[in-house]
């Protein structure tokens, strides 16, 4: 890796002036390290492996550069806009990062007038309604693989023309299982193209998938002060224990916006009426609960009425909570990648305790 000066002002970077106007009104007061050192690079065209977690700023690294290129190649008229296709595609894990990015990215775009389109799709949800919102072609798109593949195999769009495929989370998307879908989904894309790759760690199938997919990429790396400055601590109790144990520390430190994670989804119902039975009400989160549900209960923990949540490893990942003050590994992750995902909740001052039985 070259060494770089990191630019302190959006200006620095070479933004244009509709983004900056953005910037300025979202109050973002200079780009967090992982912006400092990508935009640049994207907006060159150059390929980018980086690593961040959610949390780093890394949907604006590749947001801004994304619109500004979009902007350019309207401006020379190279945008023909015609046909069903996307010129941007942005792959996610899941149906709530893919609309967390589309949201993302269109308030970004405010200042473009509306001439900058951008379409979410996801499983969970009636396919018509996104096939209606892909007629005539988008600019962005930002989709879970599966999705996109049934949409491909309607016809609703086309990815000959994709320009700059986004990664997002690559190692969620292929801890899922997506590895099948990726590997089709990369097939119908031009061979010439801009790749961005993001993931929070490099695990070998990450590592594989980078070494075809990316030519000569710029490879960026931040150390993550989140995780240096939490407290990590370890609870061993007696085997039978532990929900008594979780109970007492919650009602004893009157944690505000706890997330429980555990291993399985029938596990969060049955820790919820656990806890229940102890008078603490807890809400779950996970892949059997569907999108009206999961949002509900996703904008209560968010608002602060849900002070307990419990979830699987879905909602480790991809979700925009911030600086949740404790995390709680009811049950430990069942790889070192998981558990970074888990604490990767939690905010800079924030506490990870693990219940280990004895
Ligand atoms: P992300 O890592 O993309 O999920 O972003 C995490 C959060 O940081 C989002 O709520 C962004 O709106 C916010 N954010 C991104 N970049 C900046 C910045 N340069 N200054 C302040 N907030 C930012």
């Amino acid at each position: 890796m070259t060494s770089v000066t990191m630019p302190t002002t959006f200006t620095e970077l070479g933004l244009i002036t509709p983004l900056l106007a953005r910037l300025a009104e979202l109050q973002y007061q200079q780009p967090t390290p992982i912006q400092a050192q990508a935009i640049p690079s994207v907006l060159d065209g150059r390929d980018v492996i980086a690593g961040a977690n959610t949390g780093s700023g890394k949907t604006a690294t590749f947001a801004l550069p994304l619109l500004q290129q979009i902007r350019a190649d309207i401006s020379s008229g190279k945008q023909n806009g015609k046909g069903n296709f996307a010129t941007k595609l942005i792959l996610v894990p899941t149906r709530e990062l893919a609309k967390q990015v589309a949201d993302s990215i269109k308030s970004y775009a405010v200042h473009f007038n509306g001439e900058i389109k951008t379409v979410a799709v996801f499983g969970g949800v009636s396919i018509n309604t996104q096939m209606q919102a892909l007629r005539g072609g988008t600019d962005i798109l930002v989709a879970t693989p599966g999705r996109l593949l049934d949409l491909i195999t309607s016809n609703a769009i086309k990815l000959d023309k994709v320009n700059t495929l986004v990664l997002d989370e690559a190692d969620r998307m292929l801890s899922l299982g997506f590895t099948e879908e990726l590997s089709q989904l990369l097939s119908l894309l031009p061979k010439q193209k801009q790749t961005l790759l993001f993931s929070a760690t490099f695990p070998e199938q990450v590592k594989a998938l980078t070494a075809n997919l990316l030519n000569n990429p710029v490879v960026i790396q931040l150390q993550s002060a989140d995780e240096s400055t939490l407290v990590q601590r370890v609870f061993t109790v007696n085997k039978g224990d532990k929900t008594v144990v979780l109970a007492h520390l919650i009602k004893q430190q009157q944690w505000r916006q706890a997330l429980i994670f555990v291993n399985a989804k029938r596990h969060c119902e049955h820790l919820a009426k656990k806890l229940d039975k102890r008078g603490i009400t807890a809400a779950v989160f996970h892949g059997d609960k569907g999108q009206s549900e999961r949002s509900r209960v996703l904008d209560g923990f968010k608002a602060g009425d849900i002070d307990v949540l419990i979830a699987t490893d879905i909602a480790a990942r991809g979700l925009d909570i911030e600086k949740l003050p404790v995390v709680i590994n009811f049950n430990l992750p069942r790889s070192p990648s998981d558990y970074m995902h888990r604490i990767g909740r939690s905010g800079r001052a924030g506490e990870v305790l693990s219940l280990i039985h004895i």
